[in-house]
């Protein structure tokens, strides 16, 4: 674009750099302040079982509620959090804020079941000595059972991953937490290594979905999904679908065999009690 528009058109895209590096720079330096002050929220997005329809759980995702900039997604902080190591600290109050919220829905359903939540890791996280050691903490002072824990690690943080780096989660698995590979077929994702991985849950990624969408899909696509739903369940591992838009994708999907599915056609990431209520008349459907 800034081609064909010729010279000014240089300086403005200049003065757009300079402006989001003087925010980045910015958000940066704020990042610390805005934990202490307590800016950093937690929406949830529900986990639905596609067999009966059923919330199953929730996927917890971070906001930043800025004084200035108003609701900031993760997309805009995390990498400047991970780049700082604030997200460590960031990551541990998301966890324990998250599995607090997790034990406060299972003491009002006990009646519909084990409501589940997952926490999103991220690598930074994962290479940090203290990451077992929290987690077993945090579990204990809330009450809550290690399998109601499933910490999503990104398919490309485990590419090439080490002895070292699977250690912890290892030891997770062993507990009982379940540990997912988020946005799953993205990365180079060689399927025999997800032997070596100590994982349970595949997050199938929104791009198979997005494909799901124009009707009849993609056959290709349809096949590939199949595949990788069929390897899935034969390694005992569950398949999750994520950003089903519509009823037509939640559908092929059921019938391609995966398990749970989540996206803005069952809801949007919400203030913890929608799930209550979702989840209520879930239960008196
Ligand atoms: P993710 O873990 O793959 O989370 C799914 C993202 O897809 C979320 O974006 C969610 O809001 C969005 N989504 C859900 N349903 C739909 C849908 O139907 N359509 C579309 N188009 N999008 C949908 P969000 O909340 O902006 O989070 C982005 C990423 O930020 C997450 O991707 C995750 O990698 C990261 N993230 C979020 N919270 C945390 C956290 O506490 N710690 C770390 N380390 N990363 C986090
Ligand atoms: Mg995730
Ligand atoms: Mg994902
Ligand atoms: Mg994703």
């Amino acid at each position: 674009r800034a081609k064909s528009a010729g010279g000014n058109r240089f300086e403005l895209a200049d003065e757009e750099a300079d402006a989001r590096a003087i925010t980045r720079h910015g958000l940066t330096t704020a990042l610390p302040t805005a934990l202490e002050r307590g800016e950093f929220f937690i929406e949830y997005q529900p986990l639905v079982h596609l067999g009966d329809g059923s919330v199953r759980g929730a996927e917890a995702l971070v906001r930043w509620l800025h004084p200035q900039h108003g609701v900031l997604g993760p997309d805009r902080f995390i990498p400047l959090a991970e780049h700082t190591g604030l997200i460590v600290p960031l990551g541990r109050w998301v966890l324990e804020e998250s599995v607090r919220q997790a034990r406060v829905w299972r003491e009002r359903h006990s009646d519909t079941g084990p409501m589940r939540i997952n926490v999103n890791l991220s690598p930074c996280q994962l290479s940090h000595p203290g990451l077992v050691q929290d987690t077993v903490e945090i579990l204990e002072r809330t009450g809550v059972r290690p399998d109601a824990l499933c910490l999503e690690v990104t398919e490309s943080a485990l590419i090439g991953a080490d002895d070292d780096l699977l250690k912890p989660l290892r030891r997770l698995a062993e507990m009982g937490v379940d540990i997912a590979l988020d946005d799953f077929g993205t990365g180079y994702s060689n399927l025999a290594n997800l032997r070596r991985l100590p994982v349970s849950v595949l997050k199938l990624d929104r791009s198979f979905t997005q494909s799901m969408q124009q009707f009849p899909a993609d056959p290709v696509d349809l096949k590939i999904v199949e595949g990788i739903v069929t390897l899935a369940h034969s390694l005992d591992l569950t398949v999750t679908v994520e950003g089903v838009e519509t009823g037509a994708q939640a559908e092929q999907l059921r019938i391609l065999g995966c398990d749970t599915a989540q996206g803005w056609y069952y809801a949007r990431p919400g203030p913890p009690d929608r799930l209550h209520e979702l989840a209520l008349v879930d239960a008196t459907a």
